[in-house]
């Protein structure tokens, strides 16, 4: 298949055309969630965006090595260069070890990120897992000229960067001279140069509990310093995309760019793509803040702002509707809405799995109709992952589908177009949008089992087997589905 997909480069502020640097391997990392607390509904997001990119670059044929890390050390409160491990903290309020917390919420998060549908990566490390390669990479920047060692911490020092020609500011548009010229008060930045160096690695202090030795002492990596180090293990000194939250921009990624460029001389990363941030009544959901959702809770329903509860795919097809660089707000009234858009693709799509082609006179201005359809779905999904209109494109085939179907049958266009067709609806709802109807696909399954013990039963019963008739009426009881005997046969209501 020749690939037309064009994308937008956060660094460049531009859809290109997206060329890989090794043919038609594609090296992607995406910034994973700091394992301190349950992932909320906005992190959810921005990996369900990322899943989609991988999956329709997979979709189009590119191998893909996606890459996305799991932060257990590092992250200190307020994202700042001060102040405790966010995974300490909550260690010491849960009075449980720091890796008991990580093992913890890294379980939510891949139990929710399945429930999500959402494709695991093919590689999931650990800064804990990595402190050789982030030393080592300190090192080279050492040696290259940009950090310098204060007690037992290492800064990187951006005004060297800079002076030698470097743009630090170039990805996020921040003003450097503000940067630089900053207060110097704040609490741990006595040990700067400057206000805009940030930390490497820094020392221990005797209370501090995740640690390891290094050449400058007893520490503990940068947060930066995380994605850098493993993003060049698993992907090599320059990857083909890197991803995260608009809001990872700066410092995080700003400084990712400078580390890449200090230790190893290339940009570290060739498109950098950013998801833009679900809101709740206008606002960014965040976790300092309290202004979020957790997916439980919108799965069971319990919490005032739902009217009911909804499902992970309607959820993830509540997000998809929304193209990834727009804001996004959630509500109650959107959802219900996206689940009945859901349900009406759910629908089409196993109407068109079961519709027999039997085939009539062809009617080639339908033909070419839905032919073209077909190639919008790519058009969009080719111009920066457009889901809505991609949605949208798939919606009008559903209506056609929908006006030809006659008794189950479907013939007035041609059977290479019929089999396309099935072949796109299938391709894009399940393999590039990943909404796999798992819930219904379960539901269905069940009912083909109660289906399958009454017809048992029956059988009994014309054979006056009474005994096992009675069985199973009473043990089918006794899990929640009651049978009823009537005129027009046996019915069942479970409860
Ligand atoms: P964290 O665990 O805080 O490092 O966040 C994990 C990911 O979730 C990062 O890529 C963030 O950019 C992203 N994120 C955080 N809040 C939101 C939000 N409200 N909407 C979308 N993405 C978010
Ligand atoms: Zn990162």
């Amino acid at each position: 298949m020749i690939k037309n997909l064009f994308l937008y480069n956060s660094l460049i502020g531009e859809k290109v055309k997206f060329e890989p640097i090794a043919s038609n391997n594609v090296g992607i990392y995406v910034c994973g969630p700091t394992v301190y607390s349950e992932v909320h509904l906005g992190n959810c997001r921005t990996f369900i965006s990322f899943d989609v990119i991988v999956r329709y670059l997979k979709f189009l044929g590119y191998n893909v090595r996606y890459v996305r890390n799991i932060t257990d050390a590092g992250h200190l409160e307020n994202d700042a260069d001060f102040g405790e491990d966010k995974i300490s903290k909550k260690a010491k309020i849960e009075q449980l070890e720091p890796m008991e917390i990580v093992q913890k919420y890294t379980l939510d998060f891949h139990n929710v990120m399945s429930l999500f549908n959402t494709l695991p990566p093919s590689i999931e490390p650990t800064a804990t897992g990595h402190i050789i390669e982030q030393i080592e990479m300190i090192k080279s920047i050492i040696k290259n000229g940009y950090a310098y060692e204060v007690n037992g911490s290492v800064y990187f020092d951006v005004k060297k960067y800079i002076n030698d020609g470097y743009q630090y500011g170039k990805l996020s548009g921040r003003d450097i001279d503000e940067l630089i010229s900053g207060s110097r008060d704040l609490q741990g930045q006595q040990e700067k140069k400057n206000p805009s160096d940030f930390a490497l690695w820094k020392n221990a202090s005797k209370q501090h509990i995740m640690k390891w030795p290094s050449p400058w002492g007893t520490g503990f990596p940068g947060w930066h310093l995380e994605c850098s180090a493993m993003g060049a293990k698993y992907l090599g000194d320059q990857i083909d995309i890197h991803g995260g939250g608009m809001d990872l921009k700066f410092p995080h990624h700003e400084c990712e760019i400078a580390q890449g460029v200090s230790a190893n001389n290339v940009d570290p990363v060739k498109y950098w793509m950013h998801a833009n941030m679900l809101t709740l009544n206008g606002k960014r959901m965040s976790k300092s803040t309290g202004n979020t959702l957790l997916p439980e809770e919108i799965f069971s329903g319990e919490n005032e702002i739902l009217k009911k509860a909804f499902s992970p795919l309607v959820v993830r097809f509540f997000m998809l509707q929304a193209h990834y660089r727009s804001v996004l707000d959630f509500s109650s009234v959107a959802l219900s809405a996206s689940e009945k858009g859901f349900n009406k693709l759910m629908e089409a799509k196993k109407v068109l799995s079961n519709v027999k082609f039997v085939q009539k006179n062809i009617n080639t201005e339908l033909d070419s109709q839905i032919v073209n359809l077909i190639e919008a779905c790519y058009k969009h999904m080719n111009d920066d992952f457009n889901t809505p209109q991609t949605i949208a494109t798939l919606f009008e085939l559903v209506s056609i589908v929908n006006t030809c179907n006659n008794a189950n049958s479907f013939g007035e266009i041609s059977k290479e177009t019929f089999i396309y067709l099935q072949k796109t609806m299938n391709g894009f709802i399940l393999d590039v949008l990943g909404l796999d109807n798992l819930d219904s696909q379960s539901n269905d399954k069940s009912a083909q089992l109660v289906e399958l013990m009454l017809s048992i039963r029956n059988e009994a019963k014309n054979n006056k087997n009474y005994a096992l008739s009675d069985q199973i009426r009473n043990q089918l009881n006794e899990i929640g589905i009651t049978i009823k005997d009537g005129k027009e046969g046996t019915t069942y209501s479970i409860t």
